[in-house]
Parts: C-alpha cells; structure tokens; sequence
C-alpha cells in the first residue's frame, strides 16, 4: 500500500494546485492522502469538491508552534474542518504570520535588504506569506543567487529571518488539533537538528501534551534515521506517521510512501484506511 500524510497544496507553499496534488497522487499509486498545507484548511477544502477517484484523502494540517525556543511543526490528521474552534485559531495564525513576516521584513531592511516584505506580500497572492515567499522575492531581487542561499544564510533555523515569537506553544496546537477531533503527529522529529537528550524531552512533553504520532518517514529517510525513529516510536508508544513532505514536482521528493517502511511501528492510518486497503 502507498500511502502519503504529509503534503501541500498552493493554499500554503506548495507549487500545486489542490485538484492537481490530487492527480499526481492517483498517478503515483497513492491510496491514502492526507492533505497538510501550513496553517491553513483552504487546500483540503478545495480538494473536497474536485474527484478524488480512488484516492482516500484525510483532512489534515501542519501548525507552526515553539517549544523551548525551538520552531516545531505538528501535524493535526483526520481533523474536523468544520470545527469552528479550529477556524478560529486558524485566523489567528494566519494573523501571527502576517505579523512575523513584517518582523522578517524590518530584520532583513536592517542587512540592507529593501523592500522584501513588500516583495514577499505579493509573491503570495493573497496566501498567508511564508519565508519561501521571502527567498523567492530575494532571488528575484538578485540579492541571493538561490532559494537554498536564502535559506542558508537568512532565512533557515537560528537564522536572522528565523523569527518565531508568534507562534503558539507546542501544547497550544495540539489542543487545537483535539478539540478539531484529529490527532496529533510530530513532523520531521529530526528537522530540529535537536541532541538526543532535547528531542526526547520534546517528545516528552509532546505525549504529555496528548500528542499521539511520531512522522517515522519524512520524505526518505536513510537506514540510520529510520533505525532510530522507530526505537523514538516505541519507546514513547506513539503511532508511527509518513509522508513525502511534497511542495512540488522538480527539486522535491515525489509523492508516496511505501507503507511497510514504519513496520514494526503502528501505523496511525490504521485509524481511517478503508477495509479494502491492506498494507
Ligand atoms: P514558514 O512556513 O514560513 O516557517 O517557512 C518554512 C518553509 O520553508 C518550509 O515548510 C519549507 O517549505 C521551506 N523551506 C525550509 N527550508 C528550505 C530550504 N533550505 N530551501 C527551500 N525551502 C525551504
Ligand atoms: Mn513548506
Ligand atoms: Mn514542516
Ligand atoms: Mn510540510
């Protein structure tokens, strides 16, 4: 079975339109797709309205909060998109971006960066902005010879544009996640370039907090990551999560994840995969 639980649509970061994510996924053989845009609802919704075939899609999220100084990202899955709860916190951080991206703005204006949230507004059409908003106008600009530049030197964790001070805490988001009725599943657990002993802290705090998943396969993992994203599963007795992390085709991992990659781990879309689906 292929699987995918994590991936964006042009509602957040993604180069994809929702109803095109849709028929990528169904050419890739994915069966089951949880939609995850950045703080945002509005690409599932669309989704929703267009076929999706033979595709199971699960209604999903990926909320920017902080522990301990750290900017975490936790994915909310099989969420109630109706919550009214949800949608209001989703206002609010839609509200925390605009804020950040005009503190991003005035950090950058002070490197002698001009005009990059004025640039970035525009490049998001109306999307809530993100930092690759950012990277893009400063490649355009000419002030950065790439996107990955951009990232590298301004933009990436512990980076000047790396403002955080916006966002919800991690205990924060997964209330909001189950009082929408999802479930909670921390991204990219080694994302956060945390020491062994501060990642298991935040997964600590994360289980107490009733988060319930571990994303064991973010993209593709090597052999060692997986190893030890496995024991982190087990020994916090979390559900085990996958998913490409798919923003767009070219320069980023295809979507799809073979499910069998979590094994021995319970897998969490356990929890909505049609009886017909077998792993
Ligand atoms: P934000 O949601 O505004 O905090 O921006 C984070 C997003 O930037 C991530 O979800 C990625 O899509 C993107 N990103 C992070 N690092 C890089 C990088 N080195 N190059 C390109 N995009 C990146
Ligand atoms: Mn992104
Ligand atoms: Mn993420
Ligand atoms: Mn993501």
């Amino acid at each position: 079975m292929i699987v995918d639980l994590h991936t964006h649509t042009t509602a957040s970061d993604g180069g994809l339109s929702p109803a095109e994510l849709v028929l990528r996924a169904q050419q890739c053989g994915v069966q089951l797709l949880a939609v995850t845009d950045h703080d945002t609802i509005d690409g599932y919704r669309a989704i929703s309205e267009v076929a999706a075939g033979d595709v199971q899609i699960i209604a999903g999220i990926e909320l920017s909060c902080t522990w301990s100084g750290v900017n975490i990202h936790v994915l909310g899955l099989g969420i109630d998109v109706d919550s009214a709860c949800l949608k209001s916190e989703l206002t609010d951080q839609r509200a925390a971006r605009g804020e950040r991206a005009k503190i991003i703005g005035e950090r950058l204006a002070k490197l002698g960066f001009d005009g990059t949230y004025e640039g970035a507004s525009e490049l998001a059409e109306g999307r809530a902005i993100g930092r690759p908003d950012f990277a893009r106008f400063m490649v355009a600009a000419g002030y950065v010879d790439s996107m990955a530049t951009a990232f590298d030197k301004y933009l990436g964790a512990g980076k000047v544009g790396d403002v955080k001070a916006m966002w919800p805490t991690l205990e924060t988001v997964v209330e909001w996640i189950k009082s929408a009725g999802g479930v909670a599943v921390l991204a990219h657990p080694l994302h956060y370039k945390l020491t062994n002993a501060k990642l298991r802290r935040m997964l600590a705090d994360f289980k107490e907090a009733g988060g319930e998943g571990l994303e064991v396969c973010n993209g593709r993992p090597s052999a060692t990551d997986l190893a030890y994203l496995r024991q982190l599963c087990k020994d916090f007795d979390f559900e085990a999560s996958a998913g490409s992390d798919f923003h767009q085709p070219n320069n980023w991992l295809e979507l799809g994840c073979d499910a069998k990659v979590v094994a021995p781990c319970r897998p969490i879309w356990a929890r909505w995969q049609r009886a017909e689906l077998s792993v």
